[in-house]
């Protein structure tokens, strides 16, 4: 029906009609959140197909997420009546690794090359770079996977690094590195991720006739998200668009005040300058908004114009129910109360009629999502994880738990066996037959037997000796866990057995937060009286099994949320120190406090009927309550689009409570809901200088009943417990 008139055009406002029937000649489309950019994109292709101006494999489209690849494929599905297939349509990568199999010789790879995960490229690095004699400690070979990502995602191979860019690493031989890498993935007939891109654009750069035959190929171009392209994305959508006849058929949509990337090199820059890019271009902006109510469109706007940086755009309401409620920002006593509060809120508006699968709660960061999980399993609302694990099934979760579970139960050989090598101890397979043959010649668990076959000599070497520190730590753990209980235990096990200091080496961008959900983890274990009962508890709550049917909630971080839409949006967590987070707030600058800012814009604007900001005047630190400040973002939503509230009058009390302990300073609420001995002070004081019998000798940054923050002489700063430090 749509392929015999024009109906689909129809629907749409006259400056989205623009941007679709300028078809030819380049074109950005500018405009704010839920204007229909994307909406635009999509019916823009099926058009140029209806119209006959190519065929589906002429388009090539580029989508910020698989996802979105997968929606705007079915969309496009629809408009046409049939499926469509054969189409260049994807996210960068995606689009490169195909472009890479069709021509991988003119790199040296074959066209079966193997994409290389994280571990293995690490372990690749940590091979070339032997030679070097690199002090690890200085430079750890995840810094250096790192600074050569940053380097392919600015487009820059070996050759093209400059003796200038070589010096903040590895006294200058990262460049080196970099080059015996690169040559060692093309032995391997192997490329990273970031090859990907740099590959194929390299190859578009150096080969004119297959660059040609793209030009010949691609006819129209359209790229979404546009204001999160990095530089090599930028050059290679420029080698593809620029052709020698001069036309561009390229249209970007993109929001610069949604530039939410820059953490991964994205360049907003990009959409600043393609008029110059571009000569001739066009641009369309759209101002009406389709999405949500004027109350949420309103605070949304007062709060992104808090930015300096912008190119400014009108933002109204298309919707003719265009009032609607309040943005509602509700302060709460404590972290638990805000999970309680969320989840008793969209039971709610479940009542009223809205379904699950309308409503998303938006966290700043993957640790927040364990206190909404468990209280949603609670209440027994359905619930998904996207673009994510659940947190008990997160990688680091496991292992950590495993480390707790041979804390309770050494006879536990699953977990014993999972954590043997994780850091990586030398145990491979050899040496663990021998455990597990030991182990079951005397009838015992590995846990068990290890200790003895280091005293027999059969476990020897650097690996037995990484593994009698293992066991140490076990037992040193045991002591503490009878004198101190269960929490500080095990963040105990997990400092000295050298797991938490994996993941502070590890320069990879997931690391801090999978250390912050370490941390959560932690945290959650004072909730519990024993760790037997907080194993028991976590083993419960993964055996609920879903229904797949159901309607379920979504939880997903903001960055996540870009480009999706929701009836109801929860956003909880603004606080000063979570959002915006605490490593903007460390590094101090504007400009990533201009980039939380446009992250929050973007978790309002998701929201199609209610917005709802939740803030809570405690959260806990360690097995401590913390005060929290609410997040600036609060006051720089505007008055009339905002309704405040807080939850309930006892909440109300705790809060004033919790924030006039802030205002006297950073005293720390002790609540914790252990016993033990919550009101002994602090061991050490700011200033105390100390020693530690493996860093040396130090001064107190600041400290608490466990944990003492300590900048040593030569070690740099730690975190460590107080009862391995000696007072001078
Ligand atoms: P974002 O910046 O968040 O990516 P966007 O600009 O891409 O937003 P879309 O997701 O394309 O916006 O559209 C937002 C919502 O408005 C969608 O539900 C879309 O179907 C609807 N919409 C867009 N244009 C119109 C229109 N002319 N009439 C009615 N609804 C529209
Ligand atoms: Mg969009």
């Amino acid at each position: 029906a749509a392929g015999s008139d024009d109906s689909y055009l129809a629907r749409l406002n006259p400056e989205q009609r623009a941007a679709i029937e300028t078809t030819d000649g380049p074109l950005l489309v500018l405009a704010g959140a839920g204007t229909g950019k994307t909406r635009v994109l999509t019916t823009r292709f099926a058009h140029i197909l209806l119209t006959g101006r190519a065929r589906p494999w002429q388009i090539l489209a580029v989508t910020f997420t698989n996802k979105a690849a997968r929606e705007m494929r079915e969309r496009i599905g629809t408009l046409l009546g049939s499926p469509a297939e054969g189409l260049w349509l994807g996210t960068f990568h995606a689009l490169c690794a195909r472009m890479l199999r069709r021509h991988a010789e003119v790199v040296g790879l074959t066209q079966s090359f193997t994409i290389l995960d994280t571990d293995d490229q690490l372990r690749l690095l940590k091979q070339v770079m032997e030679p070097w004699r690199i002090d690890t400690k200085r430079w750890p070979a995840p810094g250096l996977l790192g600074a050569i990502q940053r380097w392919k995602d600015r487009g820059l191979t070996p050759a093209r690094v400059t003796p200038a860019e070589d010096t903040d690493f590895a006294n200058g031989h990262a460049r080196a590195i970099y080059e015996a890498y690169q040559t060692r993935l093309r032995q391997l007939n192997a490329c990273d991720f970031g090859d990907l891109m740099l590959h194929v654009t390299e190859i578009l750069r150096s080969q004119p006739d297959i660059l040609a035959q793209y030009h010949r190929l691609f006819r129209y171009i359209l790229v979404d998200e546009y204001q999160d392209t990095n530089t090599i994305q930028y050059l290679w959508l420029r080698l593809l668009a620029k052709n020698s006849s001069g036309q561009s058929n390229i249209c970007c949509v993109g929001d610069d005040d949604q530039s939410i990337y820059s953490w991964r090199g994205a360049e907003v820059e990009n959409i600043l300058r393609f008029e110059k890019d571009f000569p001739g271009a066009q641009i369309v902006r759209l101002e009406r908004n389709y999405r949500s109510t004027r109350h949420i469109l309103g605070a949304a706007a007062g709060l992104i114009a808090h930015n300096g940086e912008r190119l400014g755009k009108t933002l109204r309401s298309g919707r003719d129910d265009a009032e609607g409620d309040k943005v509602s920002v509700t302060a709460v006593w404590d972290s638990d109360a805000e999970a309680r509060a969320v989840c008793d809120t969209a039971e709610r508006l479940r009542g009223q009629g809205h379904s699950l699968a309308e409503m998303a709660i938006l966290v700043r960061a993957g640790f927040q999502t364990r206190a909404f999980e468990e209280q949603l399993i609670q209440s027994g609302l359905p619930y998904r994880i996207v673009g994510g694990t659940r947190f008990y099934e997160r990688s680091e979760i496991r292992d950590a738990m495993a480390y707790l579970r041979v804390l309770a139960q050494p006879a536990d050989d699953l977990a014993f066996e999972r954590i043997v090598n994780v850091p990586k101890r030398g145990m491979g397979p050899a040496a663990l037959q021998k455990l597990h043959a030991a182990a079951r010649a005397d009838g015992v668990s590995l846990a068990i037997v290890t200790p003895r076959l280091l005293d027999n000599g059969t476990l020897k070497g650097r690996s037995g000796e990484q593994v009698r520190a293992l066991m140490n730590a076990y037992a040193s753990t045991h002591d503490i866990l009878a004198r101190e209980g269960h929490v500080v235990a095990a963040e105990h096990l997990l400092e000295e057995s050298g797991y938490l200091d994996m993941w502070r080496q590890d320069r990879s961008p997931e690391a801090p937060g999978r250390l912050e959900n370490i941390k959560e983890l932690i945290q959650a274990l004072a909730d519990f009286p024993t760790l037997e009962a907080f194993l028991e508890h976590v083993a419960l709550v993964m055996e609920k099994d879903e229904n797949a049917q159901d309607a379920r909630l979504s939880i997903m971080t903001l960055h996540g949320a870009k480009g999706l839409e929701f009836d109801c949006v929860f956003l909880p967590g603004w606080e000063e120190g979570v959002f915006p987070s605490q490593r903007t707030l460390d590094e101090g600058g504007l400009k990533g406090l201009e980039e939380e800012r446009r992250l929050a814009y973007v978790g309002i604007t998701r929201a199609r009927k209610l917005a709802m900001i939740f803030h809570a005047g405690s959260r806990r630190i360690y097995a401590n309550w913390q005060p929290s400040m609410p997040s600036r973002f609060l006051e720089e939503l505007p008055d009339e689009h905002v309704s405040r509230h807080t939850s309930g009058g006892r909440q109300q009390r705790g809060l004033q409570a919790a924030q006039s302990l802030f205002s006297d300073g950073p005293v720390v609420a002790s609540r914790t809901r252990r016993p033990s001995n919550a009101d002994t002070p602090a061991p050490f004081q700011p200033g105390d200088h100390v020693r530690h019998a493996r860093f040396g000798v130090g001064i107190v940054l600041s400290a608490d009943r466990h944990q003492v923050e300590i900048v040593f002489e030569t070690a740099g700063t730690k975190r460590l417990l107080s009862s391995f430090i000696e007072k001078l």
